[in-house]
């Protein structure tokens, strides 16, 4: 490599910033050439007749521990959720709260029906467990599914279809709940060390604060990579440009074709998310609101505007809602499906709302077949001078992506 060597990544989603991070931290020139109009690759914001909608329902764990390490927090001014749920069971709404943080729902969280008094007891042991990373030991190993960790710790068949299943499909969008156990681990550590919350400014406020540090003239928008030779890139124009190193940082199925892998990724996980503008919220307070009925078009629904008022005009309330089963998501049918769901819930009010937008968003998260259970994450190193990073090669979470961004510098620097 040359004194001052040029490293072109290829994505400006948080892994290819955080790479991009590292790099110029350790005073190595970057250029990222990002394929889209705007950086944060899937955790984008867009601004629509004065809501912010993120591009699909997702939430920032404030646990996350590289987060942590590399994000000015006081800066993204997170919002926080309540801690817990607000579980949809039986035509009632029932409070299911981490009593360590909610002290005040206790008893309505011992209460309610949506577990025994027992499951929410082993609540308590899955935090502490979590938070010493000895989940997956006491549930026979990483290479469990999160399905067999749950029954694994004895929660009740109510427990996990009333609460486990619709939350955790919701978070890792699998309703199978296949998810290997130290993935569970990971998150579940860190929802119990921090809370959820969404910065102020919307989702697309982390890759904003990413890109902001970087020299200017760091990123090139709108220059799609088409394809590698050697250390050089060629992009959609055809036109060329050398480096002394590149580092893929898109997801993985395009990493994948840049590779050149002749084999087919497996297929992603996809999330289907609605929004709906209201003039008065339906639910009072930041709560993520669980379907816990066991059917139904809605998986998880939230009034994001009384998480962050941001997300919504002043006098308006900004709705989102996720749906239980994404491979059901096609045309206004499930916009019905789940306005006739939320009536119930709400009330005829439902019919009032405006439908804003339908995100439906492929390879929303990585397939779970590419995280090996046995726990080796996939390399940076993909040959000398090619280097690659996405969540893919972690956690498959916006920490992951951050790992993976921070891993493939580092990799890069030893090798040069
Ligand atoms: C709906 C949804 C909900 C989610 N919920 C959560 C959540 O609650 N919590 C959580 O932790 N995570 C969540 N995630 C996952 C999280 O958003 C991702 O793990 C993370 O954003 C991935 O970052 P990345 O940099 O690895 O990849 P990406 O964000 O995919 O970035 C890749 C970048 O590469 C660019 N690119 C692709 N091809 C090319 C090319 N040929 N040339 C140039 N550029 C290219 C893309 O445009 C993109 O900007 C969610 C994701 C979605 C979509």
């Amino acid at each position: 490599m040359s004194a001052t060597p040029r490293v072109i990544i290829i994505g400006a989603g948080l892994a290819g910033l955080a790479c991009a991070r590292h790099l110029s931290q350790a005073g190595l020139s970057c250029r990222i050439l990002e394929a889209s109009d705007g950086v944060g690759g899937r955790a984008r914001t867009d601004r629509v007749d004065g809501f912010q909608l993120d591009r699909g329902f997702q939430v920032f764990l404030s646990g996350y521990p590289e987060a942590r390490r590399i994000l000015d927090f006081p800066a993204l001014r997170l919002q926080p959720f309540h801690p817990g749920a607000l579980v949809r069971y039986g035509g009632h709404f029932h409070r299911l709260s981490d009593p360590w943080r909610r002290p005040q729902d206790l008893l309505s969280t011992l209460m309610s029906p949506v577990g025994s008094f027992t499951d929410k007891l082993k609540v308590l042991r899955l935090r502490q467990d979590a938070l010493r990373q000895r989940l997956c030991a006491r549930a026979g190993g990483g290479m469990r599914s999160t399905r067999e960790t749950l029954q694994a710790y004895g929660f009740s068949p109510a427990m996990q279809q009333r609460f486990f299943a619709p939350f955790l499909a919701g978070v890792f969008l699998d309703p199978t709940l296949s998810t290997p156990c130290r993935l569970f681990e990971h998150v579940w550590a860190a929802f119990s060390r921090g809370g959820i919350a969404l910065p102020q400014d919307g989702m697309g406020a982390i890759a904003a604060q990413l890109a902001a540090a970087l020299p200017p003239e760091s990123i090139r928008l709108r220059a799609s990579v088409d394809r590698l030779e050697g250390t050089s890139v060629v992009l959609a124009s055809g036109e060329r440009l050398v480096g002394d190193a590149l580092v893929i940082a898109t997801n993985d199925a395009t990493a994948a074709t840049l590779r050149g892998d002749p084999q087919p990724t497996p297929p992603g996980r996809d999330a289907t998310c609605l929004y709906f503008a209201a003039s008065t919220s339906p639910v009072s307070g930041p709560w993520l609101i669980v379907n816990g009925e066991g059917q139904g078009a809605v998986g998880t629904a939230c009034v994001l505007s009384e998480v962050a008022s941001t997300y919504a005009p002043s006098g308006r309330a900004l709705i989102s809602v996720s749906l239980s089963d994404q491979a059901s998501a096609e045309g206004s049918a499930i916009q019905q499906a789940v306005r006739r769901q939320l009536r119930e819930w709400f009330g005829a009010e439902v019919d009032d709302w405006r439908h804003l937008r339908t995100d439906h968003i492929r390879r929303a998260l990585p397939p779970i077949a590419l995280f090996p259970t046995a726990g080796a994450p996939a390399s940076p190193r993909v040959q000398p001078g090619l280097y690659q990073c996405g969540d893919y090669c972690d956690s498959g979470t916006l920490d992951g992506a951050l790992v993976s961004g921070r891993k493939a510098a580092e990799a890069l620097l030893a090798d040069s």
